[in-house]
């Protein structure tokens, strides 16, 4: 059995356009153009072309960017006080500081200084915990378009196996809570998880957020399961020129993809949807902000 291959880029096209009818429909019928302010502090690399892409993908759905790149020693007060203002801006209708912050900034308090209403990246506590107890927030964008894939690929999720390894605050843990709220019967594995092939191979559904490349191989695999590929790992590829790398999943792909029913490959599967769903955020929250009926099948 060859797997059938989830397009994650072709999926976050589909969602990235239902975005942008929603934002013309926004400007056309309520005169609102939503808004998204990306914080980005000191020069990190990768982050900077994170940030960079975030905002092209911003203003091509139709919607505001507002960048705010501050300085490496930026203190703490500054960067408090400038979210103060995205706060209470009213053109701004989702907040996103780029992580991880320099080493002086308190990471928690700067997420928990954003108002739960505009934190397009569901990192809140009240987010987490609204989450947590099945209740509407803003939903973190990797799980969610995680989420949003499973769906489409399954049509109802209910009573399935699913198997989230990793147990982090910002995919592992919400992942499981969205696939409960779906009705799923989950687990999570971790680091410490004993017998963990055997309990994946026991998944209809099995999500992969570890961060060591290619981890899973197809002896941790049902047969026709579902695999979600989170992770993305650099590594050496000598085969593409003297210190070239290629990116790889926490997934076996060239084995996984004989066992499996349906998987994500990496690059072109989750990665490309986090972008895509971080503008659903920022719609649904411009939505609930205006008290507008939120966009249909952009939220969890
Ligand atoms: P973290 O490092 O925060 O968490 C990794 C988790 O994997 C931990 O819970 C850890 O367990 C678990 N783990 C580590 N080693 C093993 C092992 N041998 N067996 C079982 N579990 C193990 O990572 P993140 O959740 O932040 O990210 C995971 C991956 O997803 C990374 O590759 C990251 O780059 C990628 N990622 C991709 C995104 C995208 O847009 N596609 C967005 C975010 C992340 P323990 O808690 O016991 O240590």
């Amino acid at each position: 059995m060859t797997a059938k291959i989830i397009d994650g880029k072709e999926f976050a096209a589909t969602v990235r356009a239902k975005v942008a009818i929603h934002v013309a429909r926004l400007k056309e019928e309520h005169g609102i153009t939503p808004g998204l302010a990306v914080v980005l502090v000191g020069q990190d690399a990768a982050s900077e072309v994170y940030v960079r892409n975030k905002n092209k993908s911003t203003v091509e759905v139709g919607m505001n960017s507002y960048e705010h790149k501050l300085p490496a020693d930026t203190s703490e007060a500054d960067l408090l006080a400038l979210i103060d203002n995205l706060n209470n801006d009213p053109a701004v209708h989702g907040i996103l500081c780029q992580l991880p912050l320099p080493d002086h900034l308190n990471e928690e308090l700067v997420i928990n200084s954003i108002i739960p209403a505009k934190d397009v990246d569901g990192f809140h506590i009240s987010n987490v915990g609204l989450l947590a107890t099945g209740q509407k927030s803003m939903v973190p964008c990797t799980p969610l378009g995680c989420l949003m894939m499973l769906r489409d690929h399954h049509g109802s999720l209910s009573g399935l196996n699913a198997v989230v390894v990793g147990r982090s605050n910002i995919v592992g843990k919400p992942m499981a809570a969205l696939l409960l709220k779906d009705s799923c019967t989950v687990t999570i594995a971790h680091s410490r998880t004993k017998n963990i092939e055997a309990l994946c191979r026991s998944a209809d559904i099995l999500v992969a957020a570890v961060g060591r490349p290619e981890m899973i191989t197809s002896d941790w695999i049902g047969e026709g399961a579902t695999v979600i590929d989170v992770g993305i790992n650099r590594i050496p590829a000598p085969e593409r020129g003297e210190g070239k790398n290629r990116l790889v999943g926490d997934v076996h792909f060239a084995s996984a993809v004989e066992k499996a029913g349906a998987i994500t490959p990496v690059p072109g599967g989750v990665g490309p949807m986090t972008i895509a769903c971080l503008l659903a955020n920022a719609v649904t929250a411009c939505c609930r902000a205006n008290g507008l009926d939120e966009p249909e099948g952009l939220t969890a």
